[in-house]
């Protein structure tokens, strides 16, 4: 068995099974990468052509344009964001990136640190791990990026959540600011607002970015299945991904934030990109103006992965053997099913090469530790899959996890 270290090790192995037997039907519960939904790509097909045919297409496509993003964009962001939440942001709050993985890097090393006045290493704390494996490669010293250990409840036979180990975090004068996905891939977990609370008052008693990782969230993709509160005040940075709503490849994101931060960030995104896709930028203006994004988010994609989730969970409840120790995390949102398989007889890794020789592709948990530096045994016992398989496959899956557990997991 060959060692698989870091996700990119994973990533890369995954591919060679793909290419190794290109005829071989494997079951791919892998991907991050969200599904080609009839109702998005006919809505972005309509605005792609709306905008062909258009006068501003040569001056969109044929010019560079601002950093800070294309002028319609940032009103249409501002308008919707005040009409649906009362934010009351302008202009000057708002930076559109090229998707919003290249906004954690920016953040990262625009408040992270040596301290100018201390010389303190200042650092990006994720409050709850596992978290977004992106968060890992966003710093350019590994040590930049701490995580911390959540609290487990147990909630019923097979389920269990996460919730932030207050008494376990260390968020001081040596952070620069709290980054956390909400809801969190991979793990679908949201933080209550009783949680957030907490976290705003972290950043407003060390006076520190709480960069919010909104790429689940509503109002699109709206892949959030319980109610959850939005939150924005001066310490706030909101983060938004076009990207599970149908548009991964035209790269389009956007920061939300008090001014200071925005300036902070936007010389430096223009030395590392100039600007994102101005033709991306203005599909989404349009359609986040005309309601159609929002719709569809609420109307079609929420609903597409939710059902997909229940399907999965349905079927580990049919086939999993009553002699293993399995626990799902409560899937509050995202496209993901978390599960924790309780056994220190097989690690994350073991489990992923048993469950790619039975012909299904997964992601090991040890992944998404990022900034973890403990022992802790429980990351080694999770596995990401992601509903993006034909709803066949979803049951085949399962049955695959029951059948190479058996046997090699007992309870303790
Ligand atoms: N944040 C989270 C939690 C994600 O799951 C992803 C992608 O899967 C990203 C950020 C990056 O998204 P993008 O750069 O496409 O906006």
């Amino acid at each position: 068995m060959n060692r698989l270290t870091g996700v990119r090790e994973i990533m890369k192995d995954i591919i060679r099974a793909l290419r190794s037997d290109p005829s071989k039907q494997w079951l791919n519960l892998s991907p991050g990468n969200p599904l080609v939904l009839p109702e998005t790509d006919a809505m972005w097909r309509e605005y792609a052509l709306d905008i062909v045919h258009s006068k501003e297409f040569s001056e969109l496509v044929g010019r560079y344009g601002m950093t800070q993003g294309f002028d319609p964009f940032i009103d249409a962001i501002v308008e919707t964001y005040n009409k649906l939440y009362n934010w009351g942001i302008k202009r000057e709050n708002v930076l559109i990136t090229a998707g919003t993985q290249p906004l954690y890097f920016l953040a990262a090393n625009t408040f992270a640190g040596p301290d100018a006045l201390t010389g303190v290493n200042r650092q990006i704390a994720i409050p709850m791990v596992p978290d977004y494996t992106g968060y890992d490669g966003v710093v350019l010293d590994e040590k930049m990026v701490v995580g911390f250990k959540p609290r487990m409840e147990i909630l019923g036979d097979h389920e269990f959540k996460y919730r932030i180990d207050f008494d376990a975090i260390d968020i001081g004068s040596h952070t620069a600011a709290i980054l956390c996905s909400r809801p969190c891939n991979p793990t679908g977990n949201i933080f209550t607002s009783d949680e957030m609370h907490r976290l705003l008052d972290y950043s407003k008693q060390w006076d520190i970015p709480l960069i919010i990782d909104s790429a689940y969230a509503p109002p699109f993709p709206n892949l959030a299945f319980v109610p959850m509160e939005l939150f924005y005040n001066e310490h706030v940075l909101h983060c938004v991904s076009l990207s599970k709503a149908g548009l991964p490849g035209e790269r389009v994101g956007y920061a939300i934030g008090h001014e200071r931060y925005i300036e902070a960030l936007e010389p430096f995104y223009s030395n590392m990109g100039i600007h994102s896709s101005r033709f991306g930028q203005a599909m989404v203006a349009k359609a986040m103006l005309s309601g159609r994004l929002a719709d569809i988010s609420e109307r079609v994609i929420k609903g597409f992965y939710k059902r997909k989730i229940e399907i999965f969970r349905e079927a580990l409840h049919k086939h999993m053997p009553s002699h293993i120790n399995w626990y799902l995390h409560r899937c509050e949102g995202t496209l993901f099913s978390w599960l924790w398989v309780d056994t220190e007889q097989m690690n994350d890794l073991e489990i992923y090469q048993k469950l790619k020789g039975g012909g299904l592709l997964c992601v090991p948990g040890s992944t998404f530790f990022p900034g973890l530096r403990s022992e802790y045994a429980h990351k080694n016992q999770c596995l990401r899959f992601s509903m993006t398989a034909p709803d066949e496959h979803l049951d085949l899956a399962a049955q695959v996890v029951a059948k190479e557990l058996n046997g090699h997991t007992n309870k303790r």
